[in-house]
């Protein structure tokens, strides 16, 4: 696969999980990485992993739900890189695991301000820098959850649907502009959003392992790594496209 050295990536909710495995598996392929996230010390941790290997990165704090922040996120990446050709929008939360009629305006307010809202922001910001420099290709971390009914989780998983639905409306209306715009929808991932539903639910990994055809939970990297196919130029005939990555569960 090409080399992108001397390309830009972007990706928030780099601090941990899958972000994290995305920031670095950017940086293995030669770009220079903004890592962005609302936690100083975890982003500062995935650019020292960067630099340790060899690469450049900076870490920018950023609230996904904040339009000012978003804004300066991208103004940031630009000033210090010149420029952004790929971005990752992964910053989520979960949520409170509890039926519909039993979450609180205010949670679901926290859930869509930063799940739905925060892609939306960040797309705003990121495809006007794309457009001004000619293209560009984003990809949105959605969720299998976005694509079916999700007991206990409804508002994470219409977030999501929400995420979807922005991607294939905003991949037409820039396919002209030579920015492309995926997202990937992942089943379960080992991280620590998914420790997080391990806990609160007292579900065991063997338990989850049985729910999935290939017998194994996903690992931050099996969706790094196609995030990465989806940047290069591989795939630059694909925009628009919701691509599951869950082991097989969506099939069923
Ligand atoms: P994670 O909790 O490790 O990562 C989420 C990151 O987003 C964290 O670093 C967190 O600090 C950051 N974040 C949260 N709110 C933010 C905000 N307002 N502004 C900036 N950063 C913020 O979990 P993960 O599993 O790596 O999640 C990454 C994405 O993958 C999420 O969008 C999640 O919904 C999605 N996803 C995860 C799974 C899974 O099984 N782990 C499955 C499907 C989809």
């Amino acid at each position: 696969m090409q080399s992108f050295a001397g390309r830009v990536a972007l990706v928030t909710g780099g601090g941990s999980g899958i972000g994290r495995a995305t920031a670095l598996a950017f940086a293995r392929k030669g770009a220079k990485v903004v890592v962005v996230g609302r936690t100083h010390e975890t982003i500062e941790e995935t650019k020292e992993m960067i630099e340790h290997g060899g690469g450049e990165a900076i870490a920018v704090q950023a609230d996904v739900s904040v339009d000012g922040q978003v804004r300066s996120m991208v103004q940031t990446a630009v000033d210090r890189f010149g420029r952004l050709d790929f971005a990752c929008n992964a910053a989520g939360i979960g949520g409170k695991l509890a039926p519909v009629a039993e979450i609180t305006e205010d949670e679901f307010d926290s859930i869509v301000s930063i799940n739905l809202k925060g892609v939306w922001l960040c797309m705003k910001h990121q495809i006007g820098q794309m457009q001004m420099q000619g293209g560009g290709v984003i990809v949105n971390i959605a969720s299998v959850n976005g694509l079916r009914g999700t007991p206990q989780a409804a508002v994470y998983a219409a977030s999501k649907s929400g995420v979807i639905s922005l991607t294939r409306s905003a991949a037409l209306e820039y396919a002209q502009s030579n920015i492309r715009i995926n997202a990937v929808c992942p089943g379960a991932v080992l991280t620590p959003m998914l420790g997080q539903v391990f806990h609160t639910t007292g579900i065991t990994k063997q338990q989850y392992r049985t729910r999935i055809p290939q017998g194994r939970i996903g690992k931050p990297i099996d969706i790094a790594h196609t995030v990465i196919w989806m940047c290069s130029d591989e795939a630059s005939y694909i925009t628009g496209h919701i691509m599951t990555v869950d082991g097989g569960v969506s099939a069923g």
